[in-house]
């Protein structure tokens, strides 16, 4: 019997309609926040320390005590079970905010408590999507130069990612100067001569966590890959491209602003990435 969603906020669950969060919270106000996404896949939270590891180093880059993120990964479990997740395809939103206090732009008096709430939704995997691949529109990278921080001002992102959506592209990817950085919601790779290309770890992009665990296949695949700037004018080039998240796992891109990537369809080295991803978190 599914009752009514129980959210995490103020340190305990409450049905989603009591959720109440000051129109001073500092989230609201200045976007003064920080979040993460995290993939059950049936009860079983995908690389959940990288997770928490990079809301603490989020929290640590914008001056907010690490502390606000303590025992969210233990709360996770049981934020699932409430809503009947637990052995679900599910996603949990965490966010912590700067907490609410009288508008002004220095960081409000010590003491003043952070806003950690979190929600879990049961999710849908675009299998479909993952088979055929999708197109992706190339956007200016209008954003601000901490994209390593996963701040909540997503403003940009969601600008992006509705031109890719108006263009009937299912991403946008961001290009600055010249270079492509990553998508509005993901990683991006290319494929050069069989070597699978994304940029390096940078103030300009987030250090995705589905990136990292697509390396180590790589690595132990034997499929050659390598973190350098790639520029938007030798795209032509690529033979396969992917962009990657939490949500989406290994998506394969078979076009850029019209133009086919390979055959225009998913290769062989983002299949073969794809099948392996799936055995991680599908163990036999
Ligand atoms: N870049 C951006 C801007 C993102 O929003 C995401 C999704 N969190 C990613 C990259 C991919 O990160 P991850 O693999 O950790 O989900």
């Amino acid at each position: 019997m599914p009752g009514e969603e129980s959210v995490y906020l103020g340190g305990g669950f409450i049905p989603r309609g009591k959720a109440a969060i000051s129109p001073l919270d500092r989230g609201f106000i200045f976007a003064d926040g920080v979040y993460e996404v995290i993939r059950s896949y049936g009860g079983l939270l995908f690389e959940l320390d990288a997770h928490i590891e990079r809301l603490r180093r989020s929290l640590r880059e914008i001056r907010m005590e690490q502390g606000a993120a303590d025992g969210l990964g233990e709360m996770f479990p049981e934020l699932l079970e409430r809503n009947g997740l637990s052995g679900s395809e599910a996603l949990i939103y965490v966010q912590i905010t700067r907490g609410a206090a009288p508008r002004a732009h220095l960081f409000p008096a010590a003491g003043t408590a952070p806003t950690v709430y979190a929600h879990a939704v049961q999710f849908d995997p675009p299998f479909e999507l993952r088979d055929r691949g999708i197109p992706v529109i190339l956007v200016p990278d209008t954003r601000w130069s901490r994209c390593d921080i996963k701040s909540i001002a997503l403003l940009p992102n969601v600008l992006a990612r509705q031109m890719a959506e108006d263009a009937g592209a299912g991403e946008a990817v961001f290009v600055r100067n010249g270079t492509v950085t990553e998508g509005s919601a993901s990683t991006f790779c290319a494929v050069f001569s069989g070597t699978v290309v994304t940029h390096p770890e940078s103030n300009l992009l987030l250090p995705g966590i589905t990136k990292k665990v697509v390396f180590d296949i790589c690595a132990r695949a034997g499929i050659p890959a390598a973190e350098r700037p790639v520029r938007e004018d030798e795209l032509y080039r690529a033979s396969e491209m992917m962009v990657l998240s939490t949500s989406r796992e290994v998506m394969p891109v078979v076009s850029v602003d019209g133009m086919k990537v390979g055959d225009g369809t998913p290769g062989h080295i983002t299949k073969k990435i794809q099948a392996a991803f799936h055995t991680i978190n599908h163990p036999a």
